[in-house]
């Protein structure tokens, strides 16, 4: 019988709180659902469409392990975001289902090298090297939902080395978390174990060795790294 020519690369798995695990499938990332983000990065608010860009599954970190400044770039950025776990799957779901798809939440940083990603968007080419690189996905320990209230008030925040760089409402999104999963089930079949990254509010910048990066939603366990 034929057999692998070497061990497949194991599932990452993000722990949940209170004890057990989360199968990683696929990262989905929400691009520009922030207004002031938006606007610091140079485009105006677009209602028409959202749209996306991936992370692999293997460019999660775990939260509370240290991130190595990665290769090619001067430029590593912190971009705060809530990450929705999946815990079903489906296509072509109607927002107001959407939350029935919901395993959790979590806190997400969607580590950045935004000079390789500025790069390719002046020479309209993929994103990927900018965006999609170990330890890219960096995840805290996710809450099941029916342990979340009241979403769209929750405060997200990130600081570095205590300074606060980053702050919002979760209800400062572009895409409300229904309509971002209903759009993505017409592109993809979801499935469970997809996580989304719902996007970064204002604020973001370069990090360096040394910064200490903590980031906050409400009552959610933070994501914490070092940059080594
Ligand atoms: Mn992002």
């Amino acid at each position: 019988m034929a057999q692998t020519v070497f061990a497949p690369v194991a599932t990452p798995i993000i722990p949940i709180i209170g004890g057990d695990l989360f199968p990683v499938h696929r990262i989905f990332c929400v691009g520009r659902n922030y207004a002031a983000h938006a606007a610091e990065m140079g485009h105006a608010v677009d209602r028409e469409a959202p749209f996306y860009f991936n992370k692999s599954a293997h460019a999660v970190l775990t939260s509370g392990q240290e991130m190595p400044y990665p290769p090619r770039t001067d430029d590593l950025h912190h971009e705060m975001e809530l990450v929705v776990a999946l815990g079903q799957g489906g296509r072509d779901i109607a927002a107001s289902d959407a939350y029935d798809f919901v395993y959790g939440y979590a806190c997400g940083l969607d580590m950045t090298r935004r000079d390789l990603q500025a790069q390719a968007k002046e020479k309209r080419r993929p994103w990927d090297t900018g965006k999609d690189f170990e330890n890219a996905a960096i995840i805290a320990p996710i809450s099941p939902a029916s342990q979340m209230k009241d979403l769209a008030t929750q405060p997200i925040r990130l600081t570095v080395n205590g300074d606060l760089r980053q702050e919002a409402t979760l209800g400062d999104m572009i895409w409300s978390i229904p309509e971002i999963i209903a759009d993505l089930s017409t592109l993809y079949h979801l499935q469970p174990g997809d996580l989304i990254m719902t996007g970064t509010p204002a604020g973001v910048g370069p990090v360096v060795r040394g910064d200490q990066l903590r980031g906050t939603i409400g009552d959610l366990t933070p994501v914490e790294t070092k940059i080594v």
